[in-house]
């Protein structure tokens, strides 16, 4: 595409009587709250974010591989929404839909979540979710069988201690991806309590006993004081 406008400019400078050096080409600035300067910012985030995550991977993760895949989850319709897997060969993937990028009213939020997604992995919270999954089961099976239950209800109480156990685990979970990522955020040269005022728009899961999330005010507070912590007040 860019040949002919090169060839189509040289035509028309040909022609005049002094020619000057072609400027340089200059990016087109994408309008403020538009879907081009939304995918900029989230472009500069990753180039900032990502290497300090793999570094702190690298010198203090609890994981082996930290060559972080950052992928956009561009599939129609889905919600804002951020997480963290592994792909087949067990490379690290952090996954933001259009949805998020969109709705980030800066950079430091992106940075922030995309810090918070990296923390999961460099703290190894996929592998302990699982173990903390089967042990929360053993126990409620253990305190049901204790208690005279048929067999049917042991197996209902496993499967409930199981989900309670992964539940309680993800809200330690979330605070210290909370921690860590704003750890990340910060090295990376954003401004994470900014970046928490993503909570103000997430529904608060407040402090209900199944919550899976803790209440946006304690994820708040955990990530300002990490950042006090780390500017040394
Ligand atoms: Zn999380």
């Amino acid at each position: 595409m860019r040949l002919p406008l090169i060839a189509a400019l040289t035509l028309t400078l040909g022609g005049c009587v002094a020619s000057y050096p072609a400027p340089p080409p200059m990016p087109i600035p994408a309008p403020p709250g538009s879907p081009q300067a939304a995918a900029q910012t989230f472009l500069q985030v990753v180039a900032a974010v990502e290497p300090v995550a793999e570094e702190l991977c690298r010198t203090q993760g609890a994981v082996r591989t930290c060559d972080f895949r950052i992928v956009v989850d561009d599939r129609p319709g889905q919600p804002p929404n951020a997480f963290q897997t592994l792909d087949s060969r067990g490379r690290p993937v952090l996954g933001f839909t259009l949805a998020l990028i969109a709705d980030a009213q800066n950079a430091d939020e992106l940075a922030f979540v995309m810090g918070h997604e990296a923390a999961h992995h460099i703290a190894g919270h996929i592998a302990r979710r699982e173990d903390q999954a089967v042990a929360g089961a053993l126990v409620a099976g253990v305190l049901a069988q204790a208690g005279g239950l048929s067999p049917d209800e042991v197996r209902a109480a496993q499967d409930l201690g199981a989900e309670v156990a992964a539940r309680s685990y993800s809200r330690e979970f979330e605070l210290e991806a909370d921690a860590l990522g704003a750890q990340i955020a910060l090295i990376a040269g954003f401004d994470p309590v900014r970046g928490t005022g993503f909570f103000d728009r997430l529904p608060d899961p407040g402090d209900r006993f199944l919550g899976s999330h803790p209440p946006n005010a304690e994820r708040k507070a955990v990530v300002a004081a990490t950042v006090r912590q780390m500017q040394g007040y």
